[in-house]
């Protein structure tokens, strides 16, 4: 994610590096590379100007003196001006009524659809029952998408087939939720591929009728200037609350994260970083000048963890690895919860410093395939007992899972080597253990 910007804005910094103080003279070429930077990563020219210019007033204001160095202090004044033109502070979602009523608007192809499913999840994770209303009449395929999603994160679908008024729709799926005791409907509604007056209109309608407590803009980042006019277009017509940034997995610029706020007045609430359900994140303006920055984002990679992994079954797990009875199927099942948190070249891009260091390295996705196809291949005795698998077994899992004999035994050289370290762990945490006392 934004990887040229942190990059170039990276390159800046160092021109300032070794002075010893911020003069007019000096400075004079960070804040143009700065400026270029922004502008290059597709940022408003207007916005650009206007941040570097505060950039550059707060620069010379501050004490020299007592800062690190300059360039550590400019990268400080950056983040707090970069924060401050993502609007400083996280804003959430309101959720007040009864149902609480989230309208979701966008042209098609933003990723309306996918969104809704997320955060369908989101919401249902605090243990809120969500109801979608599935209000796109013109396309019947995006109501079967609707429904797949919602499946996929146990959420149920209003929808009506045959009734061609999404207003309608709308209003009924408010009265089925009331009816059913959902606290939260999401409105899915039709989008365009480009702005038109039948779209519009169509959603200032639904507006007007549900009065719902949330409007959210969609909008796909990787279309850079374009999704700022997009939004600031919708928001002249629907007077949204909120923008969602998706696609941020493939925004390799970071404009529209950048300049959105600015130049529409509303708020970025939530980013989405890929396909997987589980990629969404609330915005905190603060961690992504961080991330463009370079500087990492330690506690969204914290609080998705936190997220995917299933408290029940870490404890479960927790308990099979003090007994020392950790087998095949709880390492598969630890694999399934790693997977949940999202795009791992996303995830490494989180951790500070190594995602930097990594940006150029080739992550492979795929690494943990024949891993799980070799585990799959075990039978079910096999992976509760790990010690019965015998060579001729291993061979037969070599086969069965389409690897290799060497890969087999790599996994299980690891699987063992894993389990000692358990194991020892346990001796020495365990009673009378040599860190027993420590606790
Ligand atoms: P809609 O027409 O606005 O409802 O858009 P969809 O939800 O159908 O999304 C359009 C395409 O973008 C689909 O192929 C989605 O899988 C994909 N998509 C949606 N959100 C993201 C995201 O955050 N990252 C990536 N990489 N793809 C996404």
């Amino acid at each position: 994610m934004f990887d040229n910007l942190s990059n170039k804005l990276d390159r800046a910094f160092k021109t300032l590096k070794g002075q010893g103080s911020i003069t007019e003279i000096n400075v004079a070429q960070t804040i143009k590379e700065v400026r270029r930077a922004l502008v290059d990563a597709d940022v408003n020219y207007k916005v650009a100007k206007t941040v570097t210019d505060k950039i550059k007033d707060e620069a010379m204001g501050r004490d020299v003196l007592i800062a690190v160095s300059p360039g550590q202090l400019m990268v400080k004044i950056v983040h707090e001006e970069l924060t401050q033109l993502m609007g400083g502070e996280k804003q959430d979602i309101v959720l007040k009524g009864d149902p609480a009523v989230i309208l979701i608007a966008g042209l098609q192809g933003s990723g309306k659809t996918t969104f809704t499913g997320k955060l369908a999840n989101f919401l249902k994770k605090q243990n809120r029952s969500v109801l979608i209303a599935a209000c796109d009449v013109y396309r019947p395929a995006a109501i079967d998408q609707v429904k797949v999603l919602a499946e996929q994160v146990g959420v149920e679908v209003y929808s009506e087939t045959d009734n061609k008024n999404p207003v309608q729709i709308a209003q009924n799926a408010i009265e089925f939720a009331k009816r059913n005791n959902k606290k939260v409907v999401i409105i899915d509604t039709a989008g365009r591929l480009a702005v038109d007056e039948a779209m519009m209109r169509e959603i200032a309608d639904i507006k007007n009728a549900i009065k719902p407590t949330e409007t959210l803009f969609v909008v796909d980042s990787m279309t850079g200037q374009d999704a700022v006019n997009t939004a600031k277009t919708f928001n002249e017509r629907i007077n949204f609350d909120g923008v969602v940034l998706t696609k941020l997995d493939g925004d390799s610029r970071g404009g529209a994260a950048l300049s959105i706020r600015a130049v529409v007045e509303k708020p970025i609430k939530f980013i989405s970083t890929g396909e997987k359900m589980e990629a969404l994140d609330l915005f905190y303006p603060d961690r992504m000048a961080q991330r463009i920055l370079g500087m990492g984002d330690v506690i969204s990679l914290v609080e998705r963890a936190q997220q995917s992994f299933d408290e029940e079954e870490a404890r479960r797990i927790n308990q099979k690895i003090r007994k020392n009875q950790f087998n095949f199927d709880d390492f598969l099942s630890q694999l399934e919860q790693i997977k949940k948190m999202g795009d791992i070249k996303d995830l490494v891009s989180m951790i500070p410093g190594i995602g930097k260091a990594m940006k150029d390295v080739e992550i492979d996705e795929n690494a943990f395939k024949p891993i799980e196809a070799i585990i799959k291949s075990m039978t079910k005795e096999e992976r509760a007992n790990p010690d019965m698998i015998s060579g001729s077994r291993r061979n037969r899992i070599a086969k069965g899972s389409g690897t290799t004999i060497q890969q087999v035994n790599n996994l299980m050289k690891q699987f063992n080597d894993m389990r000692k370290m358990m194991k020892n762990m346990n001796k020495m945490t365990g009673k009378g253990g040599a860190l027993s006392k420590m606790k």
